[in-house]
């Protein structure tokens, strides 16, 4: 895998560069946004890629349960499946078996567990999702791990750490696609030295990128950012690090300072469905009775067609009426905001400016 740190901020890790995949380069850091079941909910590719998103996050295990990998790899691979153009990343399954399947049964060899579809029996190994992976055609795939729960006694995250590595073993042999990266994933807990055994045998495993998983499941912000500081030195810097599942835009700006290059987040989409809105001046509530007769832009700083084209007044009702192109421009809205925000990072690295760079946090008035 090519990656290209092009810029350093001369006033903390953050950098910025290019990631090269078979779909296109990744100007990082970057966001994926969240595509679990081969769609962004409401949304044509052409309108996600036109809100400036780079690059979108498929689920191995829902796609897996529902159409089917065979399907998908009949239709071509899920880019042609869902016609987007742009790079697409896979994850293993890891985190659902985990936070979804119903009566699991954990061992060295896979996860037992019943769909939570329809209750039929199912074994995940790390050669099936390697391999399901592999069928989807995916630009980046990730090892099968075991995401912990927070919080999880440490002999268990112990244990655990060693199973993933040994999954991690075996995701690698398992892996032959060519066009595809697969990415190691550290694990660990909010336990220091567990984190950096994960870091230190993964990184002799040998991948093209490096993920920071476990993370953002529950734990003090503040541990967070202590666990991905004291992780980040046991990985090489020439490879990109991703740290999954984060999060708002204070936290990406807080982990792109410590040199974290990729992020993905079901943030922007999940919030946006339920009418809260990322905005420059801070969170925006649409259902609050202040913006009933309001015919300002829902933010003035923001080119997305929901900012551009209507008023909060009509956003709202939208809302309140639940109308499907209500959440679909406010889920627009959100993921333009994202894109933006990235771009402004991206920007502020090049030119040394990052550190001036602030989130209006809390509610916007
Ligand atoms: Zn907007």
């Amino acid at each position: 895998m090519r990656f290209q740190i092009d810029a350093h901020d001369p006033h903390s890790l953050a950098r910025a560069g290019r990631l090269y995949t078979a779909h296109g380069v990744l100007r990082t850091p970057v966001f994926i946004a969240s595509a679990t079941h081969a769609t962004i909910k409401g949304l044509a590719p052409e309108e996600v890629a036109h809100a400036g998103i780079q690059i979108v996050a498929v689920n191995g295990y829902h796609l897996w349960l529902r159409p089917g990998i065979e399907l998908i790899q009949k239709a071509g691979g899920v880019h042609k499946f869902m016609r987007w153009k742009r790079p697409i990343l896979s994850d293993s399954g890891g985190f659902q078996v985990f936070s979804l399947a119903r009566s699991r049964t954990i061992t060295r060899k896979g996860v037992r567990f019943q769909s939570h579809i329809d209750g039929s029996p199912r074994f995940m190994t790390p050669d099936v999702s390697i391999e399901a992976q592999s069928a989807l055609g995916t630009d980046i795939a990730m090892i099968f791990d075991e995401c912990v729960a927070y919080p999880s006694p440490r002999e268990y995250v112990e244990e655990s750490v060693e199973v993933t590595l040994d999954w991690a073993r075996r995701s690698k042999a398992a892996h032959s696609n060519p066009h595809q990266h697969l990415f190691g994933i550290i694990q660990g807990g909010t336990f220091e030295d567990l984190r950096r055994r994960s870091a230190e045998e993964t990184v002799k495993i040998e991948f093209p990128g490096y993920a920071l998983g476990g993370l953002s499941v529950g734990e003090p912000r503040d541990d967070m950012l202590r666990v991905i500081q004291a992780t980040l030195p046991y990985l090489p810097e020439d490879r990109p690090r991703y740290v999954m599942g984060v999060g708002t835009p204070t936290d990406i700006l807080a982990c792109v300072r410590l040199g974290i290059d990729v992020f993905d987040c079901v943030l922007p989409n999940k919030n946006a469905r339920h009418g809260s809105l990322f905005t420059s001046h801070g969170m925006v509530k649409i259902k609050n009775a202040r913006f009933k007769e309001d015919e300002r832009p829902l933010d003035r700083h923001c080119d997305c067609e929901a900012c551009t084209k209507y008023t909060r007044a009509y956003l709202r009702h939208l809302w309140m009426a639940e109308e499907p192109f209500g959440s679909r421009l406010l889920t627009l809205h959100n993921l333009r905001h994202y894109a933006a925000f990235m771009e402004r990072v991206r920007e502020g690295i090049a030119a040394g400016t990052l550190s001036r760079m602030h989130v209006a946090e809390g509610r916007a008035d």
